[in-house]
């Protein structure tokens, strides 16, 4: 089906090259008797001086058929699988809680006969489709809701009201992160590629990941034996639902995403009379000051050009006008991509807090609690080369350069904890008239992004785009045959 067609995958720079007869048949000569697959090795050494020249004309030839070929003759029907996405959007699930729609996930998974696991670090999932000799490519999604009181308006909008295990606090739940796209798409690629596996060899690893919004399930998954459930990943692929314009797919190389620091903090003052603040010392002044002070760390001691961010999005102290509070609680979101400039904003934010306290006379230290924790998402350079040269042949002028984003993601760690490259990219939900309204009269800024109780992304073509990204990238990276069976 793929005609004349080669796989080049070097360490940690796969290449894909589809329809060129000649390239081939060179090949053919070089390596007689090497059948359908050729090794990397030996490829790659060949290969390479060409390589640039011969992604250069896949741009712009019509090699991209053979993967739209692919992804149009295996893409199951989607309408099934938006009615899925109905029911996962108005059933969201709380971190660390994600029970039923693990078992959606490992539903679809069994049926289509992978090998499944389930309750990996929590709820989480691992589906493993071994076909054949090949790498192995890992690809990610994340399951969980926040806890938002959905404001969409939508006829599916969740009403979902549940008590988070975590501070057993009852709390409205909404997928307003869009990760009920991302179980629906991964579900609906795992499909197709299990449909059109006479066209690649190796093993997928579909990934079901529970809590990436704690950014502790990642770690989670990784502490209770995934890889001694799973193959180890040469590739990892994940993606994003953002605020693009739908159908229009954001990669790029290097920085992707901010390392992310979660604190939590007390600061230990001496109640009293509200009338006699002299015999106490107030929490929330050094609350206040102390609030105040962190936000000189990214003016003040931060390179200008170098991106920070410091937010206390959370202050709690006291209930009452006539009584000072003994303590005051802080939450307090880092966001960094230099490893030193991060070193540097949580060295200056622990030692801000505790001057602060010495500064006011109180006598117990604060407590600086870490509370979560991920590094930052730098896609892998040659992964990017390749995959954005499958991705522009497929998706032409709806590929876009993606931003580097302020969010954060823990799953790179399910790459770097085996030393494997990774992409992530993003997907847009945005619809396309909002979209193109919102970019006419400049006010793209004001659309409701990700964790927006107005997000709210529209169904189509926006599944359509995540499945065929998903799969695409999926086919990219595992060995192509050079004929179909
Ligand atoms: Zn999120
Ligand atoms: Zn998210």
């Amino acid at each position: 089906m793929h005609g004349a067609e080669l796989i080049c995958a070097s360490k940690g720079e796969p290449l894909v090259i589809v329809g060129f007869p000649s390239i081939a048949v060179v090949i053919a000569i070089i390596l007689p008797g090497q059948g359908e697959f050729v090794p990397r090795s030996i490829v790659c050494t060949l290969v390479e001086p060409v390589v640039e020249f011969t992604m250069r004309l896949q741009l712009s030839s019509s090699s991209d058929m053979a993967y739209g070929e692919i992804l149009n003759k295996y893409r199951p029907d989607l309408r099934p699988f938006e009615d899925v996405y109905r029911r996962l959007h108005s059933s969201p699930e709380l971190s660390g809680q994600e029970e039923q729609t693990a078992a959606v996930a490992a539903e679809f998974l069994t049926d289509l006969g992978y090998e499944v696991h389930t309750h990996i670090g929590g709820y989480g999932v691992a589906g493993v489709l071994r076909n054949g000799p090949g790498p192995t490519v890992l690809v990610r999604a994340d399951m969980d809701g926040l806890p938002v009181e959905e404001k969409t308006g939508l006829p599916y909008a969740s009403k979902k009201r549940v008590k988070d295990a975590r501070d057993g606090v009852v709390k409205h739940v909404m997928h307003a992160c869009g990760h009920d796209t991302h179980v629906t798409t991964l579900a609906a690629a795992a499909t197709l590629l299990h449909s059109a596996r006479s066209h690649w060899s190796g093993t997928l690893v579909c990934i079901f990941q529970p809590a990436e919004e704690h950014l502790d399930g990642a770690k989670a998954m990784i502490v209770d034996g995934l890889y001694e459930k799973v193959p180890k990943p040469d590739y990892v692929l994940a993606q994003h639902v953002m605020k693009m314009r739908t159908g229009s797919v954001g990669i790029r190389a290097g920085p992707m995403l901010t390392a992310s620091d979660a604190l939590d903090v007390r600061i230990f003052g001496k109640g009293g009379h509200g009338s006699a603040p002299h015999v106490c010392i107030d929490p929330v002044l050094i609350g206040a000051s102390i609030v105040t002070r962190l936000q000189s760390i990214v003016s003040r001691e931060v390179t200008p050009g170098q991106l920070a961010v410091v937010t206390c999005g959370s202050i709690h102290a006291g209930n009452a006008a006539n009584i000072i509070p003994d303590h005051l609680d802080l939450q307090l979101s880092i966001r960094t991509y230099n490893p030193i400039i991060r070193e540097r904003v949580l060295a200056a934010v622990h030692r801000i807090i505790e001057a602060e306290c010495d500064a006011a006379g109180t006598v117990e230290k604060p407590v600086i609690k870490t509370v979560s924790s991920a590094p930052a998402t730098v896609n892998d350079e040659g992964m990017v080369k390749i995959l954005r040269a499958t991705f522009c042949s497929y998706f032409k002028e709806d590929l876009v350069e993606a931003e580097p984003a302020t969010a954060s993601e823990d799953f790179s760690l399910l790459a770097t904890e085996v030393g494997a490259p990774y992409v992530m990219w993003g997907f847009g939900g945005t619809d396309a008239k909002t979209w193109d309204d919102a970019v006419a009269k400049g006010t793209v800024d004001k659309l409701p992004s990700n964790h927006s109780p107005y997000f709210a992304p529209v169904i189509e073509p926006t599944l359509r785009t995540g499945v065929d990204a998903m799969a695409l990238a999926a086919l990219t990276f595992l060995w192509g045959k050079t004929s179909s069976q």
